[in-house]
């Protein structure tokens, strides 16, 4: 059980973790690596203070860095779902948290997930979702050994569970618009992006994807098409089967906990970034403009201080 969980590792969630050390609470933080942070992709930041010109990479890592130092816990994974229970006497609310690798269990919860963590909804996904369409194959993936699944691979970790639907008898098709090398020949590649899910009462039937041809060419025909005027559009294909398993590098904080209240499509907190559901601390660009490091920083400090008093109420 540990005091604060904190879901998201980019400025705010850090932030949150390095001040939750400094009050010298348990303090773990879930996340992908910083490498799949949005921020990553930034060559140049020049507005943080304190660190002029650095890329965005370079700040994720020295953050990283300075928590892990003061002695925050990683869990490199995706956080799926927050359950809140009662437990203890008097009753206090707990949080277990499932993940695409373990459960978790915290006193106290900051969601610092981003803005994009979720992407949007492809249509049908939330229709489906439970019944045919899962976030994580590691907990569902037994449902499905031995039919037919799609796998969307948008986080690191996905061709990994490509390959666990694989060696559970699945037939896996993957998609992705590019390729991570080493993925297993037993799994049908498609380079492209689903387009929309749909099913019947038993659950999802087909998933409609576009196909780039030009970045896989699959048979003569295919081949003759890529070479006229089909080079830059996708063709689109009808895949039938039984689960589609969409993995991004994270999930939308209404969706871990369907409780909690929005405003703008952002996550709706006070001036010290309690959300409407107590236990619940929220910080950065999930709760809304202006999306920037700095901003995201101090809203982490404010929210583990809230926290820490929850805490010890
Ligand atoms: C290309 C680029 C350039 C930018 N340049 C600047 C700049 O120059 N100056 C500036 O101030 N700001 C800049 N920004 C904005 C800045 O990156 C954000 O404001 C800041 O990173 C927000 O921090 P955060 O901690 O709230 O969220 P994020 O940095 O987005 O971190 C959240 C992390 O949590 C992960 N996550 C989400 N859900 C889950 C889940 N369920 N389980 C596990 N992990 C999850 C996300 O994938 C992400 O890695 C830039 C952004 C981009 C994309």
């Amino acid at each position: 059980m540990h005091d604060i969980a904190i879901i998201g590792g980019g400025p705010a969630g850090l932030s949150a973790a390095l001040t939750a050390r400094a009050r010298n609470k348990d303090v773990l933080i879930i996340s992908n690596p910083a490498e799949e942070n949005p921020l990553a992709a930034s060559k140049l930041v020049d507005n943080y203070p304190g660190m002029p010109g650095a890329t965005g990479l370079h700040i994720l890592t020295t953050m990283h860095a300075q928590a892990h130092k003061a002695g925050a816990k990683f869990l490199q994974a995706r956080a799926i779902s927050v359950v809140p229970m009662a437990s203890g006497e008097p009753a206090q609310t707990s949080f277990s948290i499932t993940t695409s690798s373990d459960y978790v269990e915290a006193r106290s919860l900051i969601l610092a997930c981003g803005a994009s963590s979720g992407g949007k909804p492809l249509p049908g996904e939330l229709e489906y979702l439970g019944r045919g369409v899962s976030y994580c194959a590691t907990c569902d993936g037994m449902l499905y050994r031995s039919s037919t699944v799609l796998i969307a691979g948008l986080s690191h970790e996905a061709a990994d569970e490509a390959d666990f639907m694989a060696e559970l008898g699945a037939t896996v098709h993957y998609v992705a618009r590019a390729m991570p090398p080493g993925l297993d020949a037993r799994i049908h590649r498609h380079t492209g992006k689903i387009l929309s899910i749909k099913g019947d009462a038993l659950g999802v039937t087909h998933a409609r994807i576009a196909e780039r041809p030009a970045d896989s060419p699959r048979g003569p025909e295919l081949e003759k098409r890529t070479s006229e005027s089909l080079r830059d559009e996708p063709n689109e294909v009808e895949l039938e089967v039984h689960g589609v398993f969409i993995l991004r590098p994270g999930i939308a904080p209404t969706s871990l906990l369907a409780s909690l209240a929005t405003e703008g499509g952002y996550l709706k907190t006070d001036a010290q970034m309690h959300t409407n559901v107590e236990g619940v601390f929220a910080a950065g660009d999930c709760t809304g403009r202006p999306l920037q490091i700095a901003k995201a920083v101090g809203e982490g400090q404010v929210a583990v201080l809230s926290a820490v008093e929850y805490l010890s109420a």
